[in-house]
């Protein structure tokens, strides 16, 4: 059993104010594996009082002091691989091949911030004027639970490449993965104040971080009615925000792809992360002609991507994070069936051979119309629907038919078709032909799916602001 009884402010580990405890599950099955406890109101004040006396010493640091941070986060997080790997399986459930990739992307996003710092301008000329990029103050980062440690390494070091110190609420869900990435992050050696970590609830240290008069940004990545509340929250203290919200990413597929090569693609985007993925294609469209042959390939193909034991490597797709979670899914592909979609693979209940735990059937629908509840919002599990589309404007008007814009994928033979269909969708990122992820790349979303962009010089900007001196240099 563990049991995680501090948190962290100005270089030290203490024990919290709040005195409410927390239990955290291993998902696969469904044990208490240990409990945390939270930090409350006077412990997120107390973390944001030290966050803001240090503001001037990071603020002021050298571009060169700000990449000798970095790399020495970076040297410790992957120091923390082995552990943090572990965690990630108990705590999380993500399967092997998942959580390799996660704690390597934990340490790779410090070194691709480090990437942007080196060459970034912070002072440029407009005109007469020379306007100099400044940090932004003191930047409150709330990270959920189904990347935490990278949410928490990535956005802390843009902050303090930006010269922020931050105060993180971690998704208290996560609280394994926090403990080690504090652990390291300490032995990283930073400026006193320079981050603090504050694991609590969300509707109240959270909430308490978003308030805050002293707090200038909030670096915020969760579901997208969290993201609405936090905007309200911080309108009175006109909070910079950045938030990175939820998605119903469409996969299109075009009528000259090859659907043997094609279909594993789509599976792999729809589930990718068990389907906890705030970038799956979930909505899948094809066209109507053919819908039956790619749901033929469907059913072919669906056996690579079983549910099963983290642990096994042949696990494409984990546990749900928790038992909420795992209804909140059962209940979605109650209401497709409910409105009339058919199942090509999967359905109700857990998969075979498993009577513990919080796994799904990977579960395909087909016949969905883009009206149906299942079409329109986030599940957040390895649940699919597959929607016919008569021509290529109509495979644009359904993709862009969303209160979503994260992510969109096109599939086709012919590469420039597919980057024209791509550039007509309404979207943060378009994936044509690849899953790759590009870390230079500006990250977020159109419409409801958030607000700014992470990663890359956006990134870095979206913790600036740019500050113009007149006068001194005009003739
Ligand atoms: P969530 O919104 O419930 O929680 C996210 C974080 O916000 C947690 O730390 C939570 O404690 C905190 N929080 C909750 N209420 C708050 C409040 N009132 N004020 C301040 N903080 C509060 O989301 P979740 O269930 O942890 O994660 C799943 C969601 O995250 C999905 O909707 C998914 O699409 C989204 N997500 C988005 C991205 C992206 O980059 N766009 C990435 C991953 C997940």
């Amino acid at each position: 059993m563990h049991t995680i009884d501090k948190i962290y402010i100005n270089g030290a580990f203490v024990t919290p104010h709040g005195e409410e405890w927390f239990d955290l599950f291993n998902p696969a099955t469904e044990q208490t594996i240990g409990r945390v406890r939270l930090a409350d109101e006077a412990d997120a004040g107390a973390a944001i009082a030290a966050a803001k006396a240090a503001l001037p010493r990071i603020a002021s640091a050298s571009r060169e002091e700000r990449l000798a941070w970095l790399a020495r986060m970076e040297t410790a997080v992957r120091k923390r691989e082995a552990e943090l790997f572990d965690a990630v399986i108990e705590e999380y459930g993500a399967p092997i091949s998942r959580a390799r990739w996660m704690v390597d992307y934990a340490a790779d996003v410090i070194a691709h911030t480090a990437d942007v710092l080196r060459d970034y301008p912070f002072a440029r000329r407009a005109g007469t004027a020379e306007v100099t990029m400044t940090p932004v103050g003191v930047a409150g980062l709330i990270t959920p639970w189904n990347a935490n440690a990278s949410f928490i390494t990535g956005k802390l070091a843009t902050a303090l490449a930006a010269g922020c110190p931050a105060v993180i609420k971690p998704s208290e869900m996560s609280a394994l993965q926090t403990r080690i990435v504090t652990e390291a992050l300490h032995e990283a050696d930073l400026p006193p104040g320079a981050f603090h970590i504050v694991t609590g609830r969300g509707d109240v240290v959270g909430a308490a971080i978003t308030a805050h008069p002293d707090v200038a940004k909030i670096s915020f990545t969760g579901s997208t009615a969290v993201g609405k509340a936090i905007v309200r929250a911080g309108a009175d203290t006109l909070k910079r925000v950045t938030l990175e919200l939820g998605g119903k990413s469409p996969t299109i597929v075009l009528d000259d792809a090859d659907f043997a090569e094609v279909v594993p693609m789509v599976l792999q985007a729809g589930f990718m992360n068990s389907g906890q993925a705030c970038i799956a294609g979930t909505r899948v469209l094809v066209p109507a002609a053919r819908k039956a042959e790619f749901e033929a390939h469907i059913r072919d193909a669906i056996g690579q991507f079983p549910a099963g034991l983290p642990s096994d490597p042949a696990t494409a797709i984990g546990p749900m994070v928790s038992q909420r979670q795992w209804e909140r899914v059962q209940r979605y592909i109650g209401v497709g069936l409910e409105e009339g979609a058919t199942l090509v693979a999967g359905g109700p209940g857990r998969p075979d051979g498993l009577s513990a735990g919080w796994f799904v059937r990977p579960t395909v629908f087909t016949d969905v119309r883009n009206d149906m509840t299942i079409a329109r919002e986030e599940i957040f599990g390895p649940v699919l629907s597959i929607i016919a589309y008569r021509d290529e404007a109509d495979a644009v008007a359904i993709a862009n038919d969303t209160t979503y814009g994260l992510s969109a994928y096109v599939m086709g033979k012919d590469a420039e078709r597919a980057r024209r269909v791509a550039s007509r969708i309404a979207s943060g990122r378009v994936l044509v032909n690849t899953l790759a992820h590009e870390p230079k790349a500006p990250f977020g979303g159109f419409k409801q799916s958030g607000l700014g962009r992470e990663y890359g010089t956006f990134g870095l900007e979206a913790f600036l602001e740019p500050k113009s001196t007149l006068g001194v240099f005009a003739a």
